[in-house]
């Protein structure tokens, strides 16, 4: 997501015809993209900040630009406040960062968006050379988690209009990109409740139609993964078989206070159904350890979800308490050591897991987008139509792009494999420096 947003603040400054500088010792501007959904985020841009604000001082030339959510939350105007900030400008407003500019250069002190604009029409082009297109197709959250600053920070759900998205997809195919990943904090909520709009198994299907070699998705909510996605993804050969189900925790008592409103029951159900339609499917997971309240016991229920699920891959937080949050308000922070015990616990068990997963490639054939050949080093690094990350000797390659690789080696967080053949749809891209 924040990815993305990078991209489009990228494309916007180059169509302004600003240039991007390798370091940021050369930069007249600074812009900093920020993630707020937990706190160690957040000390890393404060601890910049201050960095800056001091170069400042000593009489660099330079203006800050503080985006994305942090600039959002009360939390961020104040750090902006604090360290001097010069721009400041929420995520919903992105598209300001012209405008902003030019306040500054025409002389005034320190410009500020916050808006949520409602235009999502825009239409942003591909990168050039880029395999991967992030697209996104809905903005915002309408659920409550108790302990999530994302509504707070990106505002209520907005669907794209589906002319912009097909039109998006056929640029990107247009332009050689070989993966195309719709974006939305639940993309399984496109559409819903707004009358000459697909659902998102319809525009799955849709953007699928456009023959892109791979389409992926992120983020699911576990609440309406209904079976009409399921069969979309299970029906479609470019659409990856691959599916990233944040279930948060095992205890239906956690569940609830988190309000994520599913219980584990139907999260195992929703499972079930994806296993016995999608053979081979990779799953992955967001678990969050240590939430208000949370006991052994109910770390044990999510424990035995996990075996139960057996996650290809998960990522696993400590809960971090956020200002502005209903669980910061209303519930007390579990100590940082038996939080940290816990996570320590499930990691272990993660990688056990995917490890037992990864090893069920071995010998077998994957398609791989090979993405990065690295100037050092023996390896070209890509990702599987599962999402996997393999390794390819880069010896064996002459161009970035898809390939059959038969997979040698399983570790739990990379496979590695030889190059069996390319594939005559990708579209021959220059080696990377
Ligand atoms: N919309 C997605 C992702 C939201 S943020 C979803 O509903 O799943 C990405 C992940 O950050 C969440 O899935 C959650 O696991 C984690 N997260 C969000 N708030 C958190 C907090 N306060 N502490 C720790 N982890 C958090
Ligand atoms: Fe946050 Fe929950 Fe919305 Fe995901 S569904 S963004 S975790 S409030």
């Amino acid at each position: 997501m924040n990815e993305y947003d990078s991209n489009t603040i990228l494309s916007e400054l180059v169509a302004g015809g600003h240039q991007v500088v390798d370091s940021s010792s050369d930069a007249d501007l600074i812009l900093l993209n920020t993630c707020a959904v937990r706190g160690k985020p957040v000390e890393k841009v404060v601890t910049l900040l201050g960095e800056l604000r001091k170069e400042k001082r000593a009489g660099r030339n330079l203006a800050v630009g503080l985006m994305g959510c942090l600039a959002q939350l009360d939390e961020g105007q104040e750090i902006a406040k604090k360290f001097e900030v010069d721009i400041l400008i929420g995520p919903g407003a992105i598209t300001d960062i012209l405008p902003a500019i030019e306040a500054l250069e025409a002389g005034n002190p320190a410009f500020a968006s916050l808006d949520f604009k409602e235009d999502l029409a825009t239409h942003i082009t591909p990168a050039p050379n880029s395999l991967t297109g992030f697209l996104t197709i809905m903005r915002g959250c309408n659920h409550h988690c108790t302990y999530c600053i994302v509504p707070t920070t990106r505002g209520p759900e907005v669907s794209r209009p589906l002319e912009s998205i097909m039109l998006e997809a056929e640029a990107m195919q247009a332009a050689g990109v070989q993966e195309i990943y719709l974006l939305g904090q639940n993309v399984n909520s496109y559409g819903l409740g707004v009358p000459g709009l697909p659902s998102f198994a319809e525009l799955l299907r849709l953007v699928a139609q456009t023959g892109i070699p791979r389409v992926k998705f992120t983020t699911s909510h576990p609440m309406n993964f209904s079976s009409d996605i399921i069969d979309a993804i299970a029906e479609t050969d470019n659409i990856c078989k691959y599916i990233h189900l944040p279930v948060q925790s095992g205890s239906d008592r956690v569940l609830r206070r988190m309000a994520r409103e599913y219980k584990r029951g139907r999260y195992l159900e929703i499972v079930r159904e994806i296993k016995e339609k999608i053979p081979d499917v990779v799953l992955s997971t967001d678990i969050i350890v240590g939430f208000p309240g949370e006991s052994e016991e109910d770390f044990e229920q999510t424990l035995t979800l996990y075996e139960e699920v057996q996650y290809d891959a998960a990522y696993m937080f400590m809960y971090s308490a956020r200002p502005g949050t209903p669980s910061y308000k209303h519930f007390d922070d579990l100590p940082r050591e038996l939080k940290s015990e816990r996570l320590q616990r499930l990691i272990e068990r993660q990688k056990h897991w995917s490890h037992v997963k990864n090893q069920r490639w071995l010998g077998r054939d994957l398609r791989v987008l090979v993405k990065e050949i690295a100037s050092s080093g023996d390896y070209a690094v890509g990702h599987s139509d599962q999402n996997h990350t393999v390794l390819v000797p880069k010896n064996q390659l002459e161009s970035l792009g898809l390939y059959d690789v038969t997979i040698e080696t399983a570790t739990p967080h990379t496979l590695y494999g030889v190059v069996k053949g390319y594939r005559s749809e990708a579209i021959p891209l220059l080696m990377a420096q």
